[in-house]
């Protein structure tokens, strides 16, 4: 076993009593501790005289704390109050909120503060973002850049750069070099054992970039060795597939039922597809559409083409909610003589035994369901085609295990959260890529408008006047119950006041996580039905939901969504031929917050929405890439490192040596991206 993956109790410092500690942050091994990157650093080398200090600039100063006085505020907020003194003045440094702080900061400690100058009430006072203590025995005074790490109660600070130091003296050295020879060099980056130390404890700023790039690029590389691995079974030339000739005229058949002409693009996504499905090489492919493009249809006549030829089809939604949808459109658009199940939570255990033996035996030709479809026992008699729709809300082991249900079936997999090429390009590997770039006609762009929740009152009467109208409308809240920390709006109490007081003529209808399947399905029903006016919901409607009366969608707190999420959620509306509006209603605190929104008032555009996104928060926030590994990436900024991106996979794709060849390649890879890995959706 590799030294690096010793747990870390042996490592000098630790213990048991510590060990417990890191567990808690995830820690077992040294790979872990070398890992676990700074969250911020504190720099020394440019502290000011406290007579000197800026008002209204962030500074930092290192000084003795005389006193240390805590009270709580009228807003019931702990305020701590420590006069630091140098040789140049005093000034009150103040923290808010941090009650374990009294028992830290004491006088005659010598502490290093950055924080930001306020001018105070006739004396200036530092509002701390940063403190550390400075330690007396060593010459720590001594200008520096310093490590913060994310920590948990009982380890300090100084403890970590302890037992990080060590761990880097000990093992750094011994941390595998998994590019091919030269690559590094010729990228100007450093070894692996170098960017630890320079990610560490850097010298200079310019030192810490350049590990901080040099580990973004083992990260993207181990990531990109992942994806190649889990492609690999699926994407060998050799290996031959199912061939879906078609025997009778199903596929026209439900054409001509439609009561839609197919849009240019989906007829040509479609051609792809069946081009694919007739090869004898298993189809690999990736529906991107933005949403209401009308990936179902698409869908569903690939399936159709498969039963015509002879095999079964199954579906997986990443809900029951969609799941369900699918089922009944699919009913709707099939002759009788497809037969169709769904499998679902809320049926009874006879009825899923007789679904489940109908699939095993053949006499069932399509099995729709979420991820219950990949358990074990469900079996198919000859599956040829597994669709993943909303694929980004299912991990990469999900779509292999669907794709194991049969004998190297044909897969595709949609997707309506448009991401950039080569973003797109990593998550989903060596997929082939089609996209529905066009809507079906007669959709007028949903018009957006952002308020401040002062203008609450003015959205809900707006949605009363579109429901006289005989329309109907969506108001989303993002969370269930009232959490007391942030007064997010609960669904429940809304729903209440909504139904009580301005829709009181109207019917409200209530949707969240915690409700029972068939509970969620009869609301939906009704809501489908026009029995219900406006549905308070939380995201549980996010994906997929197909309702086209809806034409106002409202967001409560809008500010705590993703940009990619606000867009799914307005996707829920506008997809009949009404014009379809949707308010955001939240009051950002950041500039970066409000700017997210303005987006949202500004374009229609997902692929648009995805890049900006992108740009204000970094792949690990986008929602919907969480399950693809992007957000193990600590140190990667998609932004600056695209280039990165690219050479990785570049290198990944051509490595010779494949992960099972290469020892080093293989440990890293089941210690980072462990291959049983199964990641539930939601
Ligand atoms: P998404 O791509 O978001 O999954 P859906 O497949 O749910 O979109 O389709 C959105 C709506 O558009 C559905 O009501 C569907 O019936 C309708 N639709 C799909 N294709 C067409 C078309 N070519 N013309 C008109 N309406 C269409
Ligand atoms: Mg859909």
């Amino acid at each position: 076993m590799n030294a690096l993956f010793a747990s870390v109790r042996y490592l000098k410092g630790v213990g048991p009593r510590r060990e417990k500690l890191l567990q808690r942050l995830g820690i077992r091994d040294v790979y872990d501790l070398l890992w676990h990157i700074p969250r911020s650093y504190i720099d020394r080398t440019e502290t000011v005289k406290i007579r000197n200090l800026p008002v209204g600039e962030v500074a930092s100063i290192t000084g003795v704390i005389e006193t240390v006085r805590t009270s709580v505020s009228s807003r019931r907020i702990t305020v701590i109050k420590a006069i630091v003194r140098d040789d140049s003045g005093v000034i009150p440094v103040v923290w808010f909120n941090q009650d374990y702080l009294k028992n830290v900061l004491k006088p005659g400690l010598q502490i290093f503060v950055r924080g930001k100058v306020n001018p105070g009430y006739g004396q200036a006072e530092m509002w701390a973002y940063d403190y550390d203590l400075i330690d007396k025995d060593k010459t720590a005074a001594e200008p520096g850049i310093d490590p913060v790490y994310p920590s948990t109660e009982g380890i300090s600070q100084k403890v970590w750069r302890q037992i990080i130091r060590n761990a880097l003296e000990e093992y750094a050295g011994i941390y595998p070099e998994i590019a091919p020879p030269g690559t590094k060099e010729k990228l100007g980056l450093l070894p692996a054992r170098q960017a630890f130390w320079g990610i560490h404890f850097p010298a200079r700023w310019e030192q810490q970039e350049l590990s901080r790039r040099t580990l973004a690029f083992e990260e993207l590389l181990l990531l990109q060795l992942a994806i190649r691995r889990e492609h690999q079974s699926l994407r060998d030339p050799q290996v031959k597939g199912v061939k879906n000739i078609e025997r009778d005229d199903l596929v026209s058949r439900v054409v001509r039922g439609l009561k839609f002409s197919l849009t240019g693009a989906q007829k040509r996504v479609i051609a792809e597809i069946f081009r694919d499905m007739e090869d004898e090489r298993p189809m690999n492919r990736l529906i991107q559409g933005d949403v209401g493009s009308g990936k179902t249809i698409v869908a569903a006549l690939a399936m159709a083409k498969a039963v015509s030829s002879g095999y079964q089809a199954a579906l997986m939604a990443p809900t029951e909610i969609l799941a369900l949808q699918h089922y009944k459109t699919l009913k709707q658009v099939y002759p009788p003589d497809v037969r169709v199940e769904v499998l679902t939570g809320s049926i009874t255990a006879k009825r899923r035994d007789e679904i489940l033996t109908a699939t095993a035996e053949g006499w069932n030709h399509i099995l729709v369901g979420t991820h219950a479809l990949i358990q074990e026992n469900v079996v198919f008699k000859k599956l040829g085609l597994a669709v993943i729709d909303e694929q980004h809300r299912f991990g990469v082991s999900q779509r292999a295990l669907l794709g194991q249900k049969g004998f190297r079936p044909d897969v595709l997999v949609m997707s309506a959260t448009p991401i950039p090429r080569t973003l797109a390009l990593t998550i989903y590997g060596d997929l082939d890529i089609s996209t529905i770039d066009e809507l079906p006609p007669g959709r007028l762009p949903v018009k957006t408008l952002a308020l401040r929740e002062s203008g609450r009152d003015k959205a809900y009467r707006f949605l009363l006047k579109q429901v006289k109208q005989g329309r109907q409308g969506y108001v989303v809240c993002p969370l269930i119950e009232e959490s007391e920390k942030q007064d997010l709006t609960d669904a429940t109490a809304l729903y209440q006041r909504l139904q009580a007081g301005i829709f009181r003529d109207h019917t409200v209808g209530l949707l969240h996580g915690r409700m029972k399947p068939a509970e969620k399905d009869r609301v939906i029903e009704d809501f489908r039905r026009g029995k219900i006016d406006v549905l308070v919901s939380t995201t549980v409607v996010e994906v997929g939901v197909d309702i086209p009366n809806a034409t106002v969608m409202i967001v409560e707190s809008a500010e705590r969504f993703g940009l990619s999420q606000l867009h799914q959620l307005r996707g829920r509306v506008g997809r009949g031929a009404e014009q379809a509006y949707c308010i955001l209603l939240g009051n950002p605190r950041t500039d970066v917050g409000l700017e997210r929104l303005k987006v949202m008032e500004r374009t229609n555009d997902g692929f648009e929405i995805a890049n900006e996104d992108l740009r204000l928060r970094g792949p690990g926030d986008i929602w919907g890439l969480k399950q693809h590994g992007l957000s193990e990436l600590k140190l990667t900024n998609l932004w600056k490192d695209s280039d990165l991106l690219h050479i990785t996979r570049d290198i990944a794709a051509q490595s010779v040596s494949l992960p099972d060849e290469n020892r080093a390649i293989q440990q890293l890879l089941n210690k980072k991206y462990p291959p049983t890995e199964n990641i539930a959706a939601n």
